[in-house]
């Protein structure tokens, strides 16, 4: 592939590859997309045609250590050549997955001691709830089955996954089957229909806006609440003060499990080991994802509680082996990448890293552009921010989507070598950079961002 040139690539592109949440017809038009990405170094990837940006988004919030990290790359070489595979089925296992799952053990939170291995954040919320579901059903409650998620919540692109997701361009067209899965209310304080509600007050109206909804569907039809401890793909908004202890009351009130989606917050974005640890949550499972390898190889997993333990073992010796299982699950080249990633966020201090280069970026980005007549808010924890614009501040009006505002500041932002995500839903610029990002790369980030909103909108 090396000798082919530019022209011929991008035509096999257009003819072949069918990309994932991509506009085909733009595609086609050629309005989006062509970007053929070569070699990544740090904080910074370079296309074919030689051009070199900072990626702000550390790929799609998974880079967390960062491009070209030969200790995980070797350690995946050195898999290959040792046992490239070897399934994980009836209790089999290799170094690399033993290893692992001890290393997870140990940086979950408290009685959280049993991985399940998938391929993706979405496989592994697909598990979460047949585990949910099994564990009723080995419990004797068959009307206990019902999921409750927020509107805006992302939670993956499958059958399930996708009705979980909380966003409408994962639902429009695709007749997803949405009858188990309930939407309560964002904790999206920001844009909060009641203007007058305070922050506390808030958070005790999405609690009482789940207890509404579990009272009238009935508790014993309900049986886990699913979220990110941070709304990510949503919108990167953080919680309100007081969610999660108001809505765990709820939930330990109702006997209702709590799936904790750590997809993007494990494993250090916010400056903690686990996004449960930075707000106090108490989950029976975990979802965990991109940062376990930091996307060096797929590989994700559901950390399942001692209590959800107790009950799933107690159901195959009553009904046999667990009918669940991926060729790839614990696959030792992923495996392999997730030890050397862990063994490395450890060694060079990466999770503090992310906690205070991250604080000084959403400080530095409130401070640069909190003023702008146009911002709404800037927002975010640890190694996430947002940035929301709004049409009139003043009077709360957003733009309209056809303005098409972010996709042209997030263009632009390329233009001057920065990537940031436009977020799917609303008109919010997105930052999530790899942990080893320096203070003076957030200033290059900041000033970017600055100098693009001031293009697009002046000011
Ligand atoms: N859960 C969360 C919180 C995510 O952010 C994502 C992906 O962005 C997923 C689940 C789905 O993960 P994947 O894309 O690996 O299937």
């Amino acid at each position: 592939t090396k000798s082919l040139t530019n022209d011929v690539l991008t035509q096999w592109d257009h003819d072949h590859f069918f990309h994932p949440s991509t506009h085909l017809g733009q595609f086609a038009r050629r309005d989006v997309g062509n970007r053929i990405v070569k070699t990544a170094d740090g904080v910074h990837i370079t296309d074919r045609e030689g051009r070199t940006s900072l990626d702000a988004f550390a790929g799609l919030y998974c880079v967390n250590v960062g491009y070209g990290r030969s200790e995980i790359a070797d350690a995946i070489a050195e898999q290959a050549h040792e046992l490239a595979y070897y399934h994980a089925y009836v209790g089999h296992g290799t170094e690399a997955s033993v290893t692992l799952s001890r290393m997870i053990a140990e940086r979950a939170p408290e009685g959280m001691n049993h991985v399940y291995y998938g391929m993706g954040g979405s496989d592994a919320n697909e598990t979460n709830i047949k585990l949910v579901w099994y564990y009723n059903n080995v419990l004797g409650r068959p009307k206990k089955k019902k999921i409750i998620s927020r509107w805006r919540g992302y939670h993956g692109s499958g059958l399930v996954t996708g009705s979980l997701t909380g966003l409408e361009l994962f639902h429009k067209k695709f007749d997803l089957p949405l009858e188990q899965v309930l939407h309560t209310q964002a904790p999206y304080y920001f844009r909060r229909k009641d203007r007058s509600m305070s922050e506390a007050e808030f958070s005790a109206d999405c609690a009482a806006k789940l207890e509404e909804m579990i009272l009238r569907e009935g508790a014993d039809t309900i049986a886990a609440f699913i979220g990110e401890p941070i709304l990510g793909t949503g919108g990167i908004v953080p919680p309100p003060e007081g969610y999660w202890s108001a809505i765990q009351a709820v939930l330990e009130k109702y006997d209702i499990l709590l799936i904790a989606d750590e997809v993007i917050t494990g494993f250090g974005r916010l400056g903690t080991m686990m996004g449960s640890e930075h707000y106090g949550l108490k989950p029976d499972l975990i979802t965990i994802a991109k940062g376990l390898t930091s996307a060096y190889a797929p590989l994700s997993g559901s950390i399942v509680s001692d209590k959800m333990w107790a009950v799933l073992e107690k159901g195959t010796d009553e009904f046999g082996p667990i009918g669940h299982g991926w060729t790839y699950s614990a696959h030792p080249i992923g495996a392999a990448a997730g030890v050397a990633n862990l063994k490395l966020l450890d060694s060079l201090n990466l999770v503090s890293n992310a906690g205070t280069v991250g604080k000084y970026l959403n400080t530095a980005m409130a401070d640069a552009l909190g003023g702008h007549a146009h911002v709404g808010d800037v927002r975010g924890e640890g190694m996430m921010c947002a940035v929301e614009l709004m049409k009139d501040r003043d009077d709360h009006i957003f733009f309209d989507a056809a303005d098409k505002v972010v996709p042209r500041i997030v263009a632009a932002m390329l233009e001057r070598g920065v990537i940031a995500r436009a977020m799917p839903q609303g008109d919010i610029i997105g930052f999530a950079p790899p942990f080893s990002l320096t203070k003076e790369q957030v200033d290059e980030i900041v000033g970017v961002t600055q100098a693009s909103i001031a293009e697009v909108l002046g000011g």
